[in-house]
């Protein structure tokens, strides 16, 4: 998912050691690029692991740790709050996330516990269809349970932002994308806005 969805709270609060204009522009110039870059290595709406579903992880190896890692450097570089193993063209059940700016967190092979029953609407973005921002349905609450990285147990229980972060990664996993829970009219403009970029490919 991506992080223009993140409204309240988008001032990450940078404390500047430095107040000089050059080197605040030439650090954004930077981070642009990085962020340009890490997209480029993420797949992007038309590619088909999006569309796939994602098999059970069964070896905690030494492979495992290092997508994991590659993911989460993808991840912050795009900018995004969230992952998915699938949005890098590999076919395990895995996401990173950070909703908060927190910290990233992984979770592998994980199963939903619970749900709210309650559900709010809001505008979701994600990093494989650039340009495009959709309202989705979802659950205010969630518990997941799955293995970290090294095979320990993990339990996430999220709310809110966190909540619908995990949902959409979730869906990641079962190639299920924002365009497939919205409502007719705005698939079929996200859909005008994405297919010109995908027949560039
Ligand atoms: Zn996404």
């Amino acid at each position: 998912m991506s992080e223009h969805d993140h409204d309240h709270e988008h001032d990450h609060d940078h404390e500047h050691e430095h107040d000089e204009p050059e080197e605040d522009a030439r650090a954004e110039a930077e981070a642009e690029a990085r962020r340009r870059f890490a997209l480029g290595q993420i797949r992007q709406y038309g590619d088909p692991a999006l569309r796939l579903v994602a098999h059970e992880v069964v070896e905690f190896d030494d492979d495992l740790r290092r997508l994991v890692d590659r993911m989460t450097t993808l991840m912050h570089e795009a900018q995004g709050v969230g992952l998915a193993a699938t949005q890098v063209g590999v076919l395990r059940r895995l996401f990173v996330f950070d909703p908060d700016g927190e910290g990233s967190r992984v979770i592998v092979n994980p199963v939903v516990v619970a749900t709210k029953d309650e559900t709010a609407t809001d505008d979701e973005g994600c990093l494989s269809l650039q340009g495009v921002r959709v309202p989705v349905e979802r659950a205010v609450g969630i518990t997941l349970e799955g293995k970290d990285a090294n095979g320990e147990d993990v339990r996430w229980e999220l709310d809110e932002y966190g909540s619908r972060v995990v949902q959409h990664e979730l869906d990641h996993l079962d190639g299920v994308l924002i365009i497939d829970r919205t409502d007719d009219e705005r698939r079929k403009e996200a859909l005008s806005t994405l297919r010109p970029r995908a027949v560039l490919r």
